[in-house]
């Protein structure tokens, strides 16, 4: 198996694990959280034109809306920049405060960081944000070394700038180890 291969392979492993660490051990915290991330506080969300049309109901073109953002009288919560837009400081639309819950989990509207946060393969290692209170990097750390299993080691480094992002880099012990199989998941055969 080429080197290639066996890098796509755990990448694919490491984004399933931390998909399932997210449903194991953060969204049944989500009800009881006290700092939730959909008030985007201190968390920033980022969007594409049809995220931020549908989200936040605007009516007008993009265009038109550019214009009454940069001219001071858009929504006070949204940037732009790159083409993108991101909001910050009041909650997204799409949470309902009352049940504590996103009314578009399901859907393919759902911006890309929410599905990753807090939790995400990124480059081959899984990133953990450590803002989000439900993440236990102690737990993390065994349940990605389970899932890739015993030829891996997991090496934990916090990022310079922004230490509440970890960085869980998976390293071969032995040079022959690869990663064949599908991720062994804590609790599975
Ligand atoms: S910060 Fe974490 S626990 Fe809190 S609502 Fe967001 S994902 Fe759930
Ligand atoms: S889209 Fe849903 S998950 Fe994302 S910030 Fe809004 S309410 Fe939260």
């Amino acid at each position: 198996m080429s080197n290639r291969h066996s890098r796509r392979l755990l990448a694919e492993g490491l984004t399933v694990a931390a998909a399932n660490y997210q449903v194991a051990f953060v969204i049944p915290h989500c009800a009881e959280c006290a700092k939730p991330c959909c008030r985007l506080d201190p968390l920033v969300l980022e969007l594409d034109w049809k995220q931020l049309k549908a989200l936040w109901q605007i009516e007008e073109s993009r265009s038109v809306f550019d214009r009454r953002l940069s001219s001071g009288k858009g929504p006070e919560e949204i940037r732009a920049g790159d083409g993108l837009y991101y909001a910050h400081r009041k909650a997204c639309p799409a949470y309902d405060a009352a049940h504590r819950v996103c009314r578009i989990y399901e859907r393919e509207l759902k911006p890309a960081g929410c599905t990753d946060f807090p939790v995400y393969q990124d480059r081959g290692s899984v990133v953990a944000d450590l803002r989000c209170e439900a993440v236990d990097l102690k737990v993390l750390a065994t349940w990605i070394a389970r899932a890739v299993g015993q030829e891996f080691r997991i090496v934990q480094s916090a990022d310079a700038e922004f230490p509440f992002l970890v960085t869980l880099s998976v390293r071969r012990v032995a040079s022959t180890a690869t990663f064949s199989n599908q991720p062994r998941m804590p609790g599975s055969a």
